[in-house]
């Protein structure tokens, strides 16, 4: 059996990708204009970039609080270029810690109200490293369905099990939490802000009956981080920084960098230190990233109005979207989904409004069920009104057009 047949299958063969949960395969979507994938941006100014030399208004990016354009925060990345070069050719572990990640961590544990954090050199790192570094043979994972898939991964990557419980469903995580041995280790895991729908995790229910049950907590907080709870995550925004065990985010979303950390008692801290092998055997984050994360996280304690004004931004457009006719969800952070259900509808939506010069992110498996779609649009504290005024027309006009409307 030839170990590449199934991938000719996937480029040209339908039944193959349907199998795999897509209406059409990527040649035959091509052919059509409805590839929406790693498409190449010749430029970005944040808010709007160049695509094939046109304009689109950037509503697909996790650039939150629109720092990836700030001066200050490109002239540290620039200065650390040039004071420590680009890699530091080596993991945390040995050759590869400068003193600049110590005092990211410092910051970072200060900002989130923990004792210690650990860098990691992405966010994906940061779950399978802390995961699998904690929970051991005979140990439980906790987590829900919805949770993003380097929670998933990480879970893989540990010797305990991971059980899951229905999304943000209070019942189901109780009886299974009822259902389980004291005598395992338990870490229920959550994200603070659900990443396709923009929902929070309903943490003061989660932690009671955490408590309740002598499990430990982790959220992963890469999209809350910024945000929600003054920018301090969706611990801060519950007043339950106290009580959640484990503060998971990453540096590519509201930071404008790469890299993630794990925050919470110094002694955990200082045992995934010590264990993690995505830590431990990869390099570690360059120097330029961990100064722009640095910087990020100095505007964010000083202007805290950038968090109120990114929440004034989605507000705005999950209002109006919805009084357009879309369905937005039920979320109140940054991310708005707009759910067609259709997956063929779903992708033309896409890309009529990519013609007209709007840039939205399609969700498809494996980042949503099989069968399922949606448009993920998220917001940045540097849209304008007017920026805002022209993709609402444009969403009306293309919404009517592809029948969605
Ligand atoms: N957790 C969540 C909820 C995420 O959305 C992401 C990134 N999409 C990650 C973790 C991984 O972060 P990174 O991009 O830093 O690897």
């Amino acid at each position: 059996m030839d170990l590449f047949k199934k991938c000719r299958g996937f480029l040209s063969d339908p039944a193959v990708a349907r199998a795999m949960g897509y209406p059409m395969s990527p040649t035959q979507a091509r052919a059509n204009g409805l590839y929406p994938f790693f498409i190449p941006l010749d430029q970005t100014e944040g808010t709007e970039v160049t695509i094939g030399g046109r304009r689109l208004i950037m509503i697909g990016s996790n650039n939150y609080l629109g720092l990836t354009t700030d001066p200050r925060v490109r002239a540290a990345a620039a200065a650390a270029l040039e004071a420590y070069g680009p890699s530091c050719t080596g993991s945390r572990f040995l050759n590869g810690t400068l003193a600049l990640h110590n005092e990211l961590e410092e910051r970072l544990a200060a900002f989130v109200g923990k004792e210690a954090a650990l860098v990691f050199s992405t966010g994906y790192q940061t779950n399978l490293g802390t995961l699998s570094a904690l929970v051991g043979r005979g140990d439980l994972i906790i987590g829900d369905k919805e949770n993003h898939a380097s929670l998933v991964d990480g879970a893989r990557l540990a010797l305990g099990k991971l059980l899951r419980f229905r999304h943000s469903d209070m019942a189901d995580l109780e009886s299974l939490l009822r259902s389980l041995p004291e005598t395992a280790g338990r870490l229920v895991v959550v994200d603070g802000v659900f990443s396709m729908s923009g929902e929070l995790a309903p943490l003061p229910e989660i932690v009671a009956l955490c408590k309740a049950h002598g499990a430990r907590l982790m959220v992963d907080d890469a999209h809350g981080m910024g945000t929600v709870g003054a920018g301090r995550g969706t611990a801060a925004h519950y007043g339950l920084t106290e009580d959640v065990d484990l503060i998971m985010a990453t540096f590519s979303k509201s930071f404008a960098s790469i890299g993630g950390f794990i925050a919470g008692e110094a002694a955990a801290i200082h045992w995934i230190q010590h264990t993690a092998r995505s830590l431990i055997f990869s390099a570690s984050l360059p120097a330029p990233n961990v100064a722009a994360a640095l910087a990020s996280l100095d505007i964010m304690e000083r202007e805290p109005e950038r968090v109120d004004r990114v929440n004034a931004v989605a507000q705005r457009m999950r209002t109006d979207l919805r009084a357009l006719g879309f369905d937005v969800g039920r979320g109140e952070t940054p991310i708005v989904p707009i759910v067609i259900g259709d997956q063929l509808k779903t992708m033309c939506l896409w890309k009529g409004l990519f013609d007209a010069g709007v840039y939205t992110n399609v969700a498809m498996p494996p980042a949503v069920p099989p069968g399922g779609a949606l448009l993920r649009t998220s917001y940045m504290a540097t849209h304008t009104d007017a920026q805002m005024d022209r993709v609402l027309g444009i969403f009306e006009r293309v919404g009517k057009a592809e029948g969605v409307l």
